[in-house]
C-alpha cells in the first residue's frame, strides 16, 4: 500500500490541497494528514501501519464506533437490492418515524443528504414561513458551508455582516446577524433593532464547533423566549448534539422545544445523510406539500436510510448515562494528568463529548475566550499524541467524540499517551 506520504503529495495534484474538506490536511495543528486505510470501533490504521485511538470518529457520525456490526450487516442485506432509486422506499419512512419519535418536537422530517443542505433548507422554510429575511448566528457556530452561514464579524455585535470566504457576496450574508454565543443580552439587542425582520435564530444547542462550549443557564430558555414574542423560528442545528447529546438530541436534554431542528452526521450511520423537521404546520409547507421548494436525487437513499435504521435500533438499546459517566471520569483523569504536568488546561465535556482547551483561562463560554486559547501548544500536543497512538480532532477548536466502542483499555491508552505528550 502507499503510504500517507505518498498519498498526499499524489492527492494534492489531484484534490485541492490533497483533502476533500478542510480540517482533515491538519494544517493548523502543523503536520500532514495520515491516510486511512480502516477503522473498528474507537481505533483507527493508518495505510502506514499504525493503529490510533480514534476520537474523532468522523467528525460525530460513528457513535456506535466504526464499522459496527449491526450496520455492517444492514449494510451488506441493503446493497444487492439496488443503491438508489429515485422513487420512495419503505426504509424512508421507517427512519423518519423514529426521527419524529425520538424528537418530541418534530412532526415531520425531511431526509436530505448532509447537514449543510439540512441547515440551508431549514433557513428557506424558516424565511418563507415567516416573509422575513433575517437570521441571527452565533459566533464560532458552524451550520455547514451554505453561503448564508459563512459569515463572521470581528465585534461580538455586528450589524454589518463581513463575508467569512471569497465567493460569498456581501448581499447574501448581509441578512446574517452575528452575536456571541451565550450572549442573550446581545441577542435581545438585536431583535431591538430589527425586530420586524428577523426570520429565525439558528443555533448549536450546544456548540461543537469551536470546541465543546456549553449553553449557559437560562441561555437557550431566553432564546426560546424571544423567538415566541417575535414571532421568529428557533432552529436547534443538532447535526452533532442529535441522538449525541440524549438519543431525542439536546432539547430532549434540555426540555426545549425548537421550531425547527436540523440533523445530520449520527442519523446516517456513517452515510452522507441530513436531515430538517419541526412542527407539521411548518413543514407542511416543504413542496409538493407546500410551495417552498427543497429536492435531492439522492435524498432518502436506501443505503443511508439502512445504516440510520440500524444505528439507532442499537443506539435505543444503549445506555447513554453509563458512557457518560465513563466519559466523565475519563476527563477527570485527563485533568489530573495535566495538573500533575503543570499545564494549564480547561476541559469541557458534556455526554460523550470532550475539548481540550490549552489556557490559562478558567471558563470559556464564547469564541472570543476560546480564541485566547493557545492553539500552537494544542498544535504541538496533537502531534505528540499521533506519534503515541491518539488521534484526535486535527485542529484546537474542535470537539473530541466518544464512541460506545471506546473501551477502559482506549482511555488508559489515551493518558498514557498524554503523560508521554506533556
Ligand atoms: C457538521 C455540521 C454541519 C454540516 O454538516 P455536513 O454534513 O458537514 O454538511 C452543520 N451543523 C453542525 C452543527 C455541524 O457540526
Amino acid at each position: 500500500m502507499k503510504s500517507s506520504a505518498e498519498l498526499f503529495k499524489e492527492a494534492r495534484e489531484f484534490i485541492p490541497g490533497g483533502v476533500n474538506s478542510p480540517v482533515r490536511a491538519c494544517l493548523s495543528v502543523g503536520c500532514d494528514p495520515l491516510f486511512v486505510a480502516s477503522a473498528k470501533g474507537g481505533h483507527i490504521t493508518s495505510v502506514d501501519g499504525q493503529e490510533l485511538v480514534d476520537f474523532v470518529e468522523s467528525w460525530g457520525p460513528m457513535l456506535l464506533g466504526h464499522a459496527h456490526p449491526e450496520v455492517t450487516r444492514a449494510l451488506l442485506e441493503a446493497v444487492p437490492l439496488g443503491t438508489s432509486y429515485g422513487a420512495p422506499c419503505p426504509a424512508e419512512v421507517e427512519l423518519a418515524r423514529q426521527v419524529v419519535e425520538a424528537f418530541p418536537a418534530m412532526d415531520m422530517v425531511r431526509m436530505v443528504n448532509s447537514g449543510t443542505e439540512a441547515t440551508m433548507s431549514a433557513l428557506r422554510l424558516a424565511r418563507a414561513v415567516t416573509g422575513r429575511d433575517k437570521v441571527v448566528k452565533f459566533i464560532g457556530c458552524y451550520h455547514g458551508h451554505a453561503d448564508a452561514f459563512l459569515a463572521s464579524a470581528g465585534s461580538g455585535v455586528a450589524t454589518l455582516s463581513i463575508p467569512g470566504t471569497p465567493g460569498v457576496p456581501e448581499a447574501t450574508v448581509q441578512d446574517t446577524l452575528l452575536v456571541q454565543y451565550n450572549d442573550l443580552r446581545g441577542v435581545e439587542d438585536l431583535f431591538k433593532l430589527y425586530s420586524d425582520d428577523i426570520a429565525a435564530v439558528i443555533v448549536e444547542p450546544a456548540a461543537g464547533n469551536m470546541g465543546l462550549i456549553p449553553p449557559k443557564q437560562g441561555f437557550l430558555e431566553g432564546l426560546r423566549k424571544l423567538c415566541t414574542a417575535h414571532g421568529s423560528l428557533l432552529i436547534f442545528d443538532e447535526v452533532i448534539t442529535g441522538f449525541r447529546a440524549a438519543y431525542g438530541g439536546m432539547q430532549t436534554r434540555c426540555g426545549i422545544e425548537p421550531d425547527l431542528t436540523t440533523m445530520g452526521k449520527i442519523i446516517g450511520g456513517g452515510l452522507p445523510v441530513g436531515a430538517y423537521g419541526g412542527k407539521a404546520e411548518y413543514m407542511r409547507r416543504i413542496a409538493p406539500s407546500g410551495d417552498v421548494y427543497q429536492a435531492g436525487t439522492l435524498s432518502g437513499n436506501p443505503l443511508a436510510m439502512a445504516a440510520g435504521l440500524a444505528t439507532l435500533k442499537v443506539l435505543r438499546a444503549s445506555d447513554y448515562a453509563a458512557l457518560e459517566a465513563r466519559v466523565e471520569r475519563f476527563a477527570k483523569d485527563l485533568e489530573a494528568v495535566f495538573a500533575e504536568k503543570g499545564v494549564p488546561v480547561v476541559i469541557h465535556r458534556l455526554a460523550s463529548m470532550f475539548t481540550i482547551f490549552f489556557t490559562d483561562q478558567t471558563e470559556l463560554s464564547n469564541f472570543e475566550d476560546v480564541r485566547r486559547c493557545d492553539a500552537a501548544a494544542y498544535g504541538a500536543f496533537f502531534r505528540k499524541m499521533r506519534a503515541n497512538g491518539v488521534f484526535l480532532a486535527p485542529s484546537a477548536f474542535e470537539t473530541g467524540m466518544v464512541s460506545f466502542a471506546h473501551t477502559e483499555d482506549d482511555f488508559a491508552r489515551t493518558l498514557e499517551a498524554v503523560r508521554k505528550s506533556l
